[in-house]
């Protein structure tokens, strides 16, 4: 049985929603991000106000959620060159795969972040990563992870889980999972106050805007993380009818 997990937590939509379902299902929950100089370097403040929201607004989660850790990670702005990391243009490169395709990023974080659950005794290492409406990039793969788990597991002999609960379901499917998450915490109307929160709090802009508001929450409109971001708000509404939270 694990009780103890990891989360991969850039204060995004995704791994907001991978940190809710940690916590209503571990006992022990700790955090970890990675400064590499991202463009969207917004997103490591506002990862700081997700977690006191949640602390403030869900109290049995709050009881379970510990350390967090912010790791530097500066040699991976140093050798790549992409979107993400530089300031160029979001296209498509030759290879096939969108330019912010950060070469070895997942990979770095989930090594990194198997390193520090060996030494804190957690035993899961959750991560938002998601095969379905998912850009293309191949660190994102389910057979990916598969593969890590082994190689971490075998490579600090200590036996890890991979959970990536958002795999197999699209960004719409994951605005639902939010609000079943939220109905379930112990919380009245929670469902409705996690979606808010994520709206509110969460950053997805590859941009880094925190200017523009729109329903689904803060970002430039335009940029690849920002269109995903609010096609599936616009589709999860529809199976609503229309009804935004409250
Ligand atoms: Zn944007």
């Amino acid at each position: 049985m694990h009780t103890t997990a990891l989360v991969l937590f850039s204060g995004g939509q995704d791994s907001t929603t991978c940190l809710a379902q940690a916590l209503s299902k571990y006992q022990r929950v700790e955090t970890i991000a990675f400064d590499y100089r991202q463009r969207h370097s917004v997103e490591l403040q506002a990862r700081l106000k997700v977690l006191s929201e949640i602390r403030a607004q869900f109290p049995q989660w709050a009881s379970r959620l510990d350390e967090d850790h912010l790791l530097d990670l500066a040699v991976l702005g140093q050798v790549s060159e992409t979107s993400l990391t530089r300031d160029t243009a979001f296209k498509m490169e030759a290879s096939g795969l969108p330019s912010t395709f950060v070469p070895g990023r997942n990979l770095l974080f989930l090594t990194l972040a198997a390193a520090l659950a060996y030494r804190r005794d957690l035993q899961v290492i959750v991560t938002g990563v998601c095969e379905t409406d998912f850009s293309g990039y191949p660190d994102c793969r389910d057979d990916t992870m598969k593969a890590m788990q082994l190689a971490l597991s075998l490579g600090m002999d200590r036996h890890f889980l991979i959970d990536t609960p958002l795999m197999w379901i699209d960004k719409a499917a994951t605005w639902q999972m939010a609000h079943d998450l939220g109905e379930r915490s112990g919380v009245d109307r929670g469902g409705d106050a996690l979606v808010n929160l994520i709206i509110e709090h969460t950053h997805t802009c590859y941009l880094g805007d925190r200017v523009h508001r729109h329903a689904w929450g803060w970002g430039c409109g335009s940029c690849p993380a920002c269109e995903l971001r609010a096609r599936g708000y616009a589709r999860w509404l529809e199976t609503r009818g229309g009804i935004a939270p409250a």
